[in-house]
């Protein structure tokens, strides 16, 4: 399997896993562009958002926002606000193949983002 993201599930490269459970994981982004920015991931590969299937919006997207409030929660960022975001595609400036939500959060973010 080529894909990053494959291999962080699989353990095949290093992360710093914050949460995990049989259908998602989180962990921190190499990159960090705030104080808290996490990763969201199905461990299923899903190469996009545009590539959900029905069953999985019914099935697995609900499990990623469970999860995503979940880590909002535990890491103190509702009071103060946070951001939710999935990049999809080329113009949606996605890098990684595997779909993802970065959470962020611990710093005021300006928007649009560019
Ligand atoms: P995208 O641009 O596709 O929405 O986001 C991809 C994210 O994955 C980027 O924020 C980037 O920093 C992060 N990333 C890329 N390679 C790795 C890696 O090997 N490990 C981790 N933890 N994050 C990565
Ligand atoms: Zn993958």
């Amino acid at each position: 399997m080529e894909c990053l993201f494959c291999k962080i599930v699989d353990q095949e490269i290093p992360a710093t896993i914050i949460y995990e459970n049989e259908d998602v994981m989180a962990f921190k982004d190499i990159n960090p562009e705030a104080p808290v920015h996490l990763l969201v991931i199905p461990k299923k590969h899903i190469p996009s958002f545009a590539h959900l299937t029905q069953e999985d919006n019914e099935v697995l997207m609900p499990k990623i926002f469970v999860a995503i409030q979940h880590l909002a929660r535990e890491f103190e960022l509702e009071e103060e606000g946070f951001r939710v975001v999935n990049n999809c595609g080329t113009n949606g400036g996605q890098t990684v193949g595997h779909i993802h939500f970065h959470l962020m959060g611990g710093r005021r973010m300006v928007w649009p983002p560019g």
